[in-house]
């Protein structure tokens, strides 16, 4: 692991990047612009040539590079007070247990479904808030999930997608505009936590539709009985308070 700016004096627990590309450069970016961190990025490749037009974060100068240690460079010209911790590292069983009980909110910035339950269950199991965030073509979509109180990718999915389901959607190709805004809508999400303010998407889903102009539809999803999460209780028992 590496550190930039102050983080060895840092105490504050970090917003959790998993993933630097193009989610995670867009997340990145507008977090350093409002200057909100500390953060750790956790991504194991690094930049290619074709990663270029999509993840804005780097330039040709980076090719070759960890995309961690190149995005925490150029984030450390944005916000020079900003401490941001990388680790060229890929999540995965044996690690995501200690990246994420260090972090007080956690952004889904990877593209593979696998990672993504596994950031899910890990956070619902250490009670961490997190934003998944996923875009498939020109259609992106983002949710948060409050553990234990809102519903879960489990909720939503019971199982992550076979694999050469997954191949295929990676072949359908990602759009850079919807990725952006995706990434970006992430950020705002930390920030809100960061703040002490409930995030937007906390419940809700989000789908950002590029094939028609920007389309944006905001759905409330329900906690599903039976989830290990054990949000659809929870849910039950406050409704029944209410009553
Ligand atoms: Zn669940």
């Amino acid at each position: 692991m590496a550190s930039y700016g102050k983080s060895e004096t840092e105490s504050k627990a970090p917003i959790l990047i998993v993933g630097a590309g193009g989610l995670g450069a867009p997340a990145a970016l507008a977090l350093a612009r409002a200057n909100c961190g500390p953060l750790l990025l956790v991504d194991p490749d690094p930049v290619e040539l074709s990663n270029l037009p999509r993840q804005i974060i780097y330039g040709e100068a980076d090719i070759g590079s960890a995309k961690a240690v190149a995005a925490a460079r150029r984030l450390a010209k944005i916000a020079r007070d900003l401490s941001v911790e990388t680790a060229v590292a890929r999540l995965d069983d044996r690690n995501a247990s200690r990246y994420i009980s260090r972090a007080d909110f956690v952004i889904d910035a990877t593209d593979d479904p696998a990672a993504k339950f596994l950031i899910n269950d890990v956070c619902v199991e250490l009670g961490r808030p997190f934003v998944y965030g996923g875009v498939l073509g020109l259609s992106g979509q983002a949710m948060t999930v409050m553990p234990g109180e809102t519903a879960c990718l489990r909720c939503l999915f019971e199982t992550p997608p076979d694999i050469e389901e997954t191949a295929s959607c990676r072949d359908g190709g990602i759009i850079g505009p919807v990725v952006g805004a995706i990434g970006t809508l992430q950020a705002s999400e930390a920030i809100r936590a960061a703040a002490g303010i409930r995030p937007t998407l906390a419940g809700k889903i989000l789908t950002l539709d590029g094939s028609r102009a920007g389309r944006i539809r905001i759905a409330p999803i329900a906690a599903r009985p039976g989830c290990a999460c054990g949000a659809a209780r929870a849910q039950l028992s406050a409704a029944n308070a209410a009553h």
